[in-house]
């Protein structure tokens, strides 16, 4: 199987066209989550010639959706977002006003049956599943390639060079580099570039915890608290949302994370074992004669920051037009972390 191509200006080339295509660009972006897409965005806007490549079978990252059966969808990574920042929230009200983002809540139940307590900070998700908003910004690019794997990168003079696992090579004079970071350093590994030792001490200080998520999917119409979600911070199993309340699905999916803590310990165990454990917890809110349809496992390897870089970005110093960014950048954190991380850097590389 070759690439997919999410939108690929002109009709979808066949094998030869493909192999005869010149995969030239300004900037290469690797990783086409939130951070990556954001940075297209902006560089596009400033004319640049982006190829964004990202390895899922579809776009988006860590903003994920998935379908269990016909009816049911349900978001396995980010499950919703806050907005702190004024450059944030000037585009969640546009995504507001076309309907692609709603507000969920104003604050989560942490398992009692009361009405929640508005704590004054929106959270918002978005129709039809938060993929469906990384899917509306890359429609809007002009070249993102899914299923498409950077295996080595290489430094040529003033040109990057990456090639995928299919071996179709690509070349830019620069590149950005949003996947988590020890995967992104590990890429430069095989390429055997080396970062000075200020920039790779900042990198190798920045750490992530992983997180178990199983979902659960249902035959009968099943209710969490309102707003259809249990947020118990500091606990084993920290997150169960409903996206049938949420208003994604027709069937009833449930979402269940388990905290960093409580993943990293279960982390080795079968996906049986930790299925069994995360409905454990899920059984307290559910009658007790209930039993899922279908369930499934996602091990997130990488899921949030612990330990961040003060900076939006880090512009590599020893090497001209290598820039590393994600939601491991910057002050703002998560889902807004990301979307930060990728406008800054689109614009910083844009300046370059
Ligand atoms: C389970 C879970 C729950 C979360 N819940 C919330 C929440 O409720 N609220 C919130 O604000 N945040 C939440 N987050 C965090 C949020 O999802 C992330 O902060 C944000 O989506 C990160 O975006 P990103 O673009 O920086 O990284 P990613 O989304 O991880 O994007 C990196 C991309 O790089 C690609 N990639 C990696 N290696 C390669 C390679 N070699 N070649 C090509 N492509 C590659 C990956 O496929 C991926 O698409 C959650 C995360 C997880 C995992």
């Amino acid at each position: 199987m070759g690439h997919s191509w999410v939108q690929y200006m002109g009709d979808f080339p066949n094998t030869e066209e493909r192999l005869e295509m010149t995969n030239n660009a300004d900037v290469l972006i690797i990783g086409g989550g939130f951070t990556g897409l954001m940075a297209a965005t902006r560089l596009e806007h400033h004319g640049k010639r982006v190829m964004v490549l990202d390895k899922g079978r579809s776009i988006g990252g860590r903003m994920a959706t998935r379908r269990l059966g016909e009816r049911g969808v349900a978001d396995h990574g980010a499950q919703f977002f806050t907005v702190r920042t004024p450059l944030f929230q000037s585009f969640v009200d546009h995504w507001l006003e076309s309907k692609l983002v709603f507000l969920w809540s104003m604050g989560w139940s942490s398992g009692s049956l009361a009405p929640v307590t508005d704590d004054g900070h929106p959270r918002y998700a978005v129709s039809n599943g938060m993929n469906a908003l990384m899917k509306q910004l890359a429609s809007a690019l002009q070249d993102v390639r899914i299923n498409t794997e950077v295996s080595q990168l290489q430094a040529h003079g003033s040109q990057w060079q990456a090639t995928d696992t299919q071996g179709a090579v690509y070349h830019a004079p620069m590149i950005l580099l949003t996947p988590p970071v020890p995967q992104s350093l590990a890429l430069l590994e095989t390429g055997r570039i080396t970062l000075n030792a200020e920039d790779r001490e900042q990198l190798n200080a920045i750490e992530y915890l992983p997180n178990l998520t199983g979902l659960f999917a249902f035959d009968r119409d099943l209710r969490l608290p309102p707003p259809g979600a249990v947020q118990r911070r500091g606990a084993p199993i920290s997150w169960i949302g409903n996206n049938k309340q949420k208003g994604i699905s027709e069937d009833t999916v449930i979402t269940v994370q388990a905290d960093g803590t409580y993943s990293a310990q279960l982390w080795e165990d079968s996906d049986d074992r930790i299925l069994n454990a995360l409905f454990t917890d899920l059984r307290v809110y559910l009658s007790e004669d209930v039993m899922p349809r279908e369930s499934q496992l996602k091990r997130w390897r990488y899921a949030y920051a612990t330990h961040k870089h003060p900076q939006p970005y880090l512009l590599a110093q020893d090497h001209h037009g290598l820039m590393f960014a994600g939601d491991a950048f910057g002050t703002e954190s998560r889902v807004e972390g990301a979307f930060t991380s990728g406008y800054l850097a689109g614009e910083a590389l844009a300046a370059l």
